[in-house]
């Protein structure tokens, strides 16, 4: 999976090309139909989101506002705008790009792995606590104390979430949704099943955990210090 992508966008035909063309190139697409649900949406973990200009409930630019208030996410926007004062102003309310439509998709998928390539870090290994913990999300690999730790997709998954976003608290409903790719009533306790095992495998005291914690009557955060690069 190359990177988590939310699709904010009303046109049905639209939105499944888009999402068949960015599933092709191996992301995973979320499709919010209108504004409302998009901005519902942005809180859980996406690495991009694709936004369109024109919604029925509310305008992108709004939107993209309301998102760059606690967000750098990057942001393409979608519009039939094409004026070169309209493509400035969408830039001036927070968003990296713009693609004009009609659009080629494979024109738009490149956009978006250019996007990512100029956003993401250099380097995709998230280090905590002076190296006790580090976390390759390129390679998979989990690392305590310099020992590999076997962590299944679904825990991995889990723990690379948490760790994106040091400090950030997480409902179970949420991390459900992100694991799982949607809402799935029921399975908010298997997040604790995952959680345990995850901690079994990267906490020196499961009673007193230094990397997931839980938050009591929401669900989990992730306690670890970043290491400066
Ligand atoms: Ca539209």
């Amino acid at each position: 999976m190359k990177g988590r992508i939310l699709l904010i966008e009303d046109e049905k035909k639209i939105a499944e090309i888009v999402k068949a063309y960015l599933e092709k190139d191996g992301f995973e697409v979320v499709h919010a139909e209108n504004g409302e649900k998009g901005l519902d949406e942005v809180k859980n973990g996406f690495d991009l989101i694709i936004l369109d200009l024109m919604l029925p409930d509310m305008d992108g630019e709004e939107i993209c506002e309301l998102i760059r208030k606690d967000s750098d996410i990057p942001i393409i926007m979608l519009t039939a705008k094409s004026d070169e004062e309209d493509r400035v102003k969408g830039l001036s309310m927070g968003a990296d790009d713009y693609v004009v439509k009609p659009f080629s998709p494979r024109e738009l998928v490149a956009r978006v792995n250019a996007l990512l390539r100029r956003t993401r870090p250099a380097s995709r290994l998230l280090s905590f606590n002076k190296g006790i913990l580090v976390i390759d999300t390129d390679k998979f690999e989990v690392n305590k104390n310099g020992t590999p730790v076997t962590l299944t997709p679904t825990e991995f998954k889990l723990l690379q979430t948490l760790a994106e976003r040091p400090g950030q608290v997480f409902s179970r409903a949420q991390l459900v949704n992100i694991i799982l790719g949607y809402n799935f009533e029921g399975y908010e306790r298997t997040i604790d099943a995952h959680v345990k095992n995850i901690r079994h495998k990267i906490e020196d005291d499961k009673r007193h955990p230094q990397f997931i914690k839980t938050v009591y009557g929401i669900g989990y955060k992730f306690t670890g210090i970043p290491d400066e690069n």
